[in-house]
């Protein structure tokens, strides 16, 4: 079968083996992130809707898990922000009451928890992971670009709500942006909203490929921990770099179209580097490179040198 709504598994560095479920096209987002690996916000949207059959996605669920392989998570995130898509809630549904020893996470930007329908339709998820960057108005639109209508202030009083509403635990991001959302005055405003929402997890993370605006830069580890020491407070943690574990050869080479389809899927998706592709496919580096050619043939593929090696993307 075809798998045109799953990706992955992917290696991820929060939550380890995780097959990527994507319910929404490239790419309308409520936010256009200056540090987004998607790249720029195509329609600026905060309506929800079914963008594709939910029908299609639970047949793709189901021929994927009914091997029952081994995943850390299954993952709502890809294209855009997963929470757009009105069928969020009847896949999870789905997914723990067909395939209940499967654990769910959902990664957002969390600019729509203040709406009941999307705090209700996330509430079977194990993992929810939202993203929050600066509790001022102006750096969270410098940082962010949201649709009209969306303001820091609804997004944190959604947060609080949905903790109290949501038992399933909740690893808040922070997105370290140097000289943006790094003085003194954004961190205390960030420790007093981590005091209100009162996430299981605080996890600092940083541009880890190229993002959306070229002159966005990645913080450094010693960075991550001067701002941790600053927040001064228990559970939280940097988002560790990838690690690599390649394999030496592989077993979906055997089928030379599905490796194909797997990396093109990826590079729709997120830039990799040959590494991360070998890593989240169990693709050696040296038959990536020839699957790279081969998706050349039909696939425009795009280069891009940063710090952490060259990486491959396909253009949407
Ligand atoms: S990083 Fe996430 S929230 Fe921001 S524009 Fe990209 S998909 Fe949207």
């Amino acid at each position: 079968m075809h798998y045109f709504h799953l990706f992955g598994p992917v290696h991820s560095r929060r939550l380890g083996c995780s097959l990527g479920v994507d319910l929404v096209p490239f790419k309308p987002c409520s936010y256009d992130c200056i540090y987004c690996e998607c790249g720029h916000t195509i329609s600026e949207v905060t309506e929800r809707c079914e963008f594709f059959p939910t029908r299609d996605v639970l047949e793709e669920l189901s021929d994927y898990l009914s091997s029952s392989p081994p995943l850390d998570f299954i993952t709502f995130s890809g294209s855009g922000e997963p929470t757009l898509s009105s069928a969020i809630g009847k896949v999870i549904h789905f997914i723990k009451y067909t395939f209940p020893t499967y654990r769910i996470a959902v990664l957002t930007n969390g600019s729509l928890l203040w709406r009941p329908d999307v705090r209700k339709d996330l509430l079977l998820a194990d993992i929810v992971l939202p993203t929050l960057s600066s509790v001022f108005d102006s750096t969270f639109r410098k940082i962010h670009r949201p649709a009209p209508g969306i303001s820091i202030g609804k997004i944190v009083a959604g947060l609080e709500l949905f903790r109290k509403e949501y038992s399933g635990e909740i690893w808040l991001e922070i997105f370290i942006i140097p000289g943006i959302n790094t003085d003194i005055r954004e961190l205390e405003g960030l420790r007093e909203a981590i005091e209100r929402i009162g996430p299981d997890r605080v996890q600092l993370n940083t541009l880890d490929r190229p993002g959306s605006e070229d002159w966005v830069i990645p913080a450094d580890s010693g960075e991550l921990e001067r701002i941790r020491s600053l927040l001064g407070l228990t559970g939280i943690e940097a988002v560790e770099p990838v690690q690599y574990k390649l394999s030496a050869g592989s077993t979906m080479t055997e089928d030379w179209r599905a490796a194909i389809t797997a990396v093109r899927e990826l590079l729709m998706r997120r830039p990799c580097t040959l590494e991360d592709l070998s890593s989240s496919t169990g693709i050696s580096r040296r038959e990536i490179l020839k699957i790279l050619r081969e998706i050349q043939v039909t696939t425009p593929v795009e280069e891009k040198r940063e710090e952490r090696g060259i990486f491959y993307f396909c253009p949407g």
